[in-house]
């Protein structure tokens, strides 16, 4: 609804004074409007993907005592367990394996790893 109304108001996205007909409006103009528009999904999107990387690195750092202690107890482990075991990340273990450095039993679609083979690869590269 218009109506007589001026109220003055600063642009949302320019700053600059303007005077509103409607208690609801945010821009001077449409243009400013749009860009405001676009700035805000720019900005939520940035904000989605920034959420979605801290998720990430979370869930990468999870390793709790627990955890390292059920592994210690393992004979056979899987490529992740492994990985943690040895202290290098999941990827370069996979790198290894796949060039040849390091023997796995493939079980299904799963690499395991006998801890002493484990063992006695980590000593032969000492
Ligand atoms: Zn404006």
């Amino acid at each position: 609804m218009s109506s007589n109304m001026n109220i003055l108001k600063n642009c949302a996205y320019c700053r600059i004074e303007f005077f509103a007909k409607k208690t609801t409006t945010k821009t001077c103009s449409d243009n400013c409007a749009k860009r405001l528009y676009k700035q805000n999904q720019r900005n939520q999107k940035i904000q989605h993907t920034e959420t979605i990387a801290e998720i990430q690195r979370n869930n990468s750092t999870l390793i709790t005592e627990a955890d390292i202690k059920v592994i210690q107890c393992k004979e056979h482990l899987t490529l992740k367990e492994a990985a943690i075991l040895i202290n290098i990340s999941a990827l370069t273990l996979r790198r290894w394996v796949l060039a040849g450095k390091l023997n796995s039993v493939k079980v299904g679609k799963k690499h395991m790893f006998n801890r002493s083979i484990l063992s006695a690869f980590i000593d032969s590269q000492i």
